[in-house]
This record gives C-alpha cells, sequence and structure tokens, in this order.
C-alpha cells in the first residue's frame, strides 16, 4: 500500500484561520482589478489564501481560457498589498515554471489533469527540488488509485506538502449537482491518509451557488479540514462559472452559517457517553461476525449437498425472493433498502464463493 512522507500543514505557515481552513478567490483572474478587489474583500474576513485560475481547462474552444502570464503579475500585487497567500492550478511544465518564476506560493492540479499520468509525472519532474505546497484534485472519474497514484508521484519527487482537494465526479446520471459528490471515495482516502489536509470544493461539486453552503456543510460533517471556494467581486460577470461563485459579502454569510463540529472534545462526560456507546457497537460487531461465521458453515453445507444431489449453485430465482423477503423486513426495521440490498447481496456473493469452491475441490478430486 502506498505510503506517503508528508509534512504536517501545521507547518506550512499558510492557514490562520482555525478549521475549517480556507482558501477562495476566483474561478479565473481576468482583470487586475477584478482579482485586487475579490482579494482584498477576502482578506477582511481573515482569509489569507487567494486562489485564481490563471490557465483555464475549458470544455469547448474559443470560451475565455485564462489570462495567462499577466494575471501573475497580479497575483504579485496581491501578495505585495494583502499579505495573502497566492495559488494557481497548474496543468504543464511551463505552468509550473511561470508559477516558480513569479512567486506562486501554491499550486494545485485540477480534476483533468489527475486524470493523466503523464502530466502529473511531467508536473511532478518540474517541482523537484522547490518546496511549496501542491493541492491534488480528485481526478474527473470516481478512481481513487489514479488519485493515489499522483500523489505517489510527486511524494516521489520530493513533494512533502501535499493536500488534496474533493470536487466530486463526473456522472452520467442528472443529478442536481454539477459533479456526483461521491463521499464515500473521500472517506475511504481519508481513512488511508488521515494526515494530509483534506480540502472540499463545493464550487465545482454543486456547480451553483445555491449548494454551496450545504455541501461546505456535508464536507466539514465528514471530517474534512477545509473549503476551496470560488469567489468574484461581481459573479454575475465572470468570465467563467459564474453560477457558482460567491462575492466576499457571502462568502462572509457562508462562513458564519457553518456549523464546525469539534473532530473530538476533552470534555469527561463526553468521552464516557461516546466510550459506553462504542463499547455496544464493539459488542454487536462482534456478535456480527459470529452470525456470519454461523451463515457461512451453513452456506458450506448447503454446497456439500447440492454437491452430492448433483445440483447448481446459483438459483437466480431463489435469491431474488429472498432479497425481496429482506427488503421487505429491513423496512419494518426502519433499513434502507439499498443498504439491506448492499449487505445482503455481499454475504450472498462470498456464499456462492465458497460452495463454487467445494464444487471445484470435488472436481479437481475426481480427475
Ligand atoms: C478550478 O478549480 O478552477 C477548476 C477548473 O476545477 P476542476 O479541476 O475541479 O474542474
Ligand atoms: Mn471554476
Amino acid at each position: 500500500m502506498a505510503n506517503l512522507e508528508c509534512t504536517p500543514v501545521s507547518e506550512w505557515g499558510f492557514f490562520t484561520l482555525p478549521r475549517p481552513m480556507v482558501i477562495a478567490g476566483p474561478c479565473s483572474a481576468e482583470t487586475e482589478e477584478q482579482v485586487l478587489e475579490t482579494a482584498k474583500g477576502l482578506r477582511e474576513l481573515g482569509i489569507n489564501v487567494f486562489r485564481a485560475g490563471i490557465w483555464k481547462p475549458r470544455t469547448h474552444p474559443g470560451c475565455f481560457e485564462g489570462i495567462g502570464v499577466p494575471g501573475l503579475k497580479w497575483l504579485q500585487r496581491v501578495k505585495k498589498e494583502t499579505g495573502m497567500k497566492v495559488a494557481t492550478e497548474v496543468a504543464s511544465e511551463r505552468h509550473v515554471f511561470e508559477c516558480l518564476k513569479y512567486g506562486v506560493d501554491m499550486v494545485w492540479l485540477g480534476a483533468r489533469t489527475t486524470a493523466n499520468p503523464f502530466l502529473v509525472q511531467e508536473i511532478a519532474d518540474a517541482l523537484k527540488d522547490t518546496d511549496i505546497p501542491v493541492l491534488v484534485k480528485n481526478p474527473v472519474n470516481p478512481d481513487l488509485d489514479l488519485w493515489i497514484g499522483a500523489l505517489e508521484r510527486l511524494n516521489r519527487a520530493g513533494i512533502k506538502k501535499l493536500g488534496v482537494i474533493h470536487r466530486g465526479f463526473s456522472s452520467s446520471q442528472k443529478i442536481i449537482y454539477r459533479n456526483d459528490p461521491g463521499w464515500k471515495i473521500a472517506i475511504e482516502l481519508r481513512t488511508r491518509f488521515p494526515e494530509i489536509p483534506f480540502f472540499a470544493d463545493p464550487s465545482h461539486m454543486g456547480g451553483s451557488r445555491d449548494y454551496v453552503l450545504e455541501l461546505s456543510q456535508r464536507a466539514l460533517d465528514l471530517g474534512l479540514d477545509g473549503l476551496m471556494v470560488e469567489s468574484h467581486c461581481n459573479p454575475s460577470c465572470a468570465l467563467s462559472d459564474s453560477k457558482q461563485q460567491l462575492t466576499p459579502a457571502e462568502i462572509k454569510d457562508l462562513l458564519s452559517r457553518i456549523v464546525v463540529r469539534e473532530t473530538d472534545s476533552d470534555s469527561l462526560e463526553y468521552k464516557e457517553g461516546i466510550d459506553h456507546l462504542r463499547a455496544q457497537i464493539d459488542v454487536i460487531d462482534d456478535n456480527l461476525l459470529y452470525i456470519l461465521q454461523s451463515r457461512m458453515n451453513i452456506s458450506r453445507k448447503i454446497g456439500e449437498y447440492k454437491r452430492d444431489h448433483n445440483i447448481a449453485i446459483l438459483q437466480t430465482a431463489r435469491w431474488d425472493e429472498v432479497l425481496d423477503g429482506m427488503v421487505k423486513n429491513g423496512r419494518k426495521y426502519g433499513l434502507a433498502e439499498d443498504f439491506v440490498k448492499a449487505v445482503f447481496n455481499a454475504i450472498h456473493e462470498v456464499s456462492v464463493q465458497a460452495q463454487n469452491e467445494i464444487l471445484e475441490a470435488s472436481q479437481k478430486a475426481k480427475l
């Protein structure tokens, strides 16, 4: 399993606000005035990391594809006049060189770039021997290994200040959000690498300013550390992603409305309460394991019985009936259909596998 050697975010010297860490700024740097006005508005809220896209990966040619190198000079002004750290997206070796030349403090890899190991490697090589933090957005497709692979490539190039940004996944289904949150993959990454600072990007996930609050809240409730939010001094005139950007005043409102729950507590009462509940869960989990083992034993016996009577292992009609019954009973217990189906299909799959093994063993013995 991948192992990453990382510098704790507390040692980056970037984020001074308590949780959540906030990165905010426009989708794209458009004009010097827009960049400075937005940055100053955000700085007043205590936000000290500014984002702005300089090179924009657009779906269709002919759209605004970013201001390019001149925008890096505006970011220099932001640094000088507000003291904020500045960050932008890089998608090639050339972008990295320009960012290093103009003193960009932090870069991120966009979702389309993370999905391409050639580009990730090119960027990792260009960043070799630098100390700047790199944030890696999830790939557009829900592929956890591709995401981890990008982190590994950067880490092998000596990048130790690594963070991740979850912006959701492209979906072929019609969903209310621009990208499918697919939180399961984010939780898995968080569990595997708990030390890596984890940001959510509710702007690209939601695709509309209406969803930024609920997605931010969800991310924080899941224990993520920070937010990257798009902010523009005049969103309706934005040259890209105008529907999802918030004014600095709206960012202020967002930050005042999100509820930040503690990740842990020192209170004795809390500790006693949670320990008691966890002890109950541990007993139930142990019982579940015992019950699963008993079920597997019976399942193997059924396998032997079928083998002795020359009966096929899989009887889908019977399984459909069993599953239907389970879903109905589950409903009585207040258990969601999807949950019941997922649990029992997983149990059924290993049972069939075990019965298959019994059959194969007897066939081998006959040969
Ligand atoms: C962005 O952050 O401006 C961007 C292009 O995001 P993503 O890579 O998530 O689409
Ligand atoms: Mn954008």
